[in-house]
């Protein structure tokens, strides 16, 4: 499971320092799917980076399976073992532009040490499963579409066997009609138990996905429950706006 507790991240500007995690606590049990929705620049982006220390906070401590680190002090065999549970899917240009589709979800699993061998095969099986047909496999990520470039990356996320896959607004650079596609794979990882935490403006997405909804509001989680309850009748005021603002 994910066990964050009191994290606290701040931007130094020049003349003004920005407090963006202010404090957050969160637990994502094994194969639960969580969604985290809020306004833009509550620092939805940053706790999700903070979980793979993409940032570094400056207190609190993240446990994620068997590996618990407590910032500051976080250090390279410790950052790497944290590291190591968590794959991030992001809004897009995810992939290596010089390598193909089959390429991309191979190299994670080959610097792991995987032999070249099981790594295609593994990477092909992952692949089909995102729906990804063989001719594609071979092709460079600026011949696929968007949707089938967020495949790849999904694919290539669950190639590492993370404990637990971090999407960040998976579906926000694309297409309209190619936002079905991906999210259908996202229901199918959830269908199947793997661990999820998802940030996402898509509303009915997360009620019908997710099994809880966090609400974050200025680097605060202000309300958190079963995903349907959360969205569609939200206990604090501020869900409330938020959420009329985004229905
Ligand atoms: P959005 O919905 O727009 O993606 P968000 O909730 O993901 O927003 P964050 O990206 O976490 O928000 O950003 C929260 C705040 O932290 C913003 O004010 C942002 O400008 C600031 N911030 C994020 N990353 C950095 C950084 N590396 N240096 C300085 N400020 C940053
Ligand atoms: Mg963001």
């Amino acid at each position: 499971m994910i066990d964050v507790s009191e994290l606290h991240k701040t931007f130094h500007g020049r003349t003004e320092s920005n407090t963006v995690l202010d404090g957050v606590s969160l637990q994502v049990g094994t194969g639960e799917v969580v969604a985290i929705i809020g306004p833009s620049g509550s620092g939805k982006s940053t706790l999700l980076r903070c979980l793979n220390l993409l940032e570094t906070p400056d207190a609190g401590t993240i446990a994620i399976d068997d590996v618990s680190v407590t910032a500051p002090g976080i250090t390279g065999p410790q950052a790497r073992a944290l590291r190591s549970k968590t794959a991030m899917v992001f809004q897009g240009y995810n992939l290596f532009r010089n390598r193909t589709a089959l390429q991309n979800v191979m190299d994670p699993m080959t610097a792991q040490g995987t032999p070249k061998r099981d790594a295609e095969q593994r990477a092909r099986e992952l692949l089909g499963r995102v729906g990804i047909a063989e001719a594609t496999m071979s092709q460079f990520p600026v011949t696929l579409s968007g949707g089938q470039q967020q495949r790849v990356s999904i694919a290539r996320a669950l190639g590492v066997n993370p404990h637990a896959i971090l999407l960040d607004e998976p579906t926000s650079a694309l297409d309209p009609e190619l936002v079905g596609e991906v999210l259908a794979v996202i229901r199918d990882l959830a269908s199947q138990h793997m661990t999820l935490v998802i940030v996402t403006h898509e509303m009915a997405f997360a009620a019908e996905v997710a099994d809880r909804v966090v609400f974050i509001d200025g680097g605060r989680i202000v309300e958190q429950g079963p995903a349907k309850q959360v969205i569609r009748s939200p206990k604090e005021e501020r869900t409330r706006r938020f959420l009329r603002e985004h229905a």
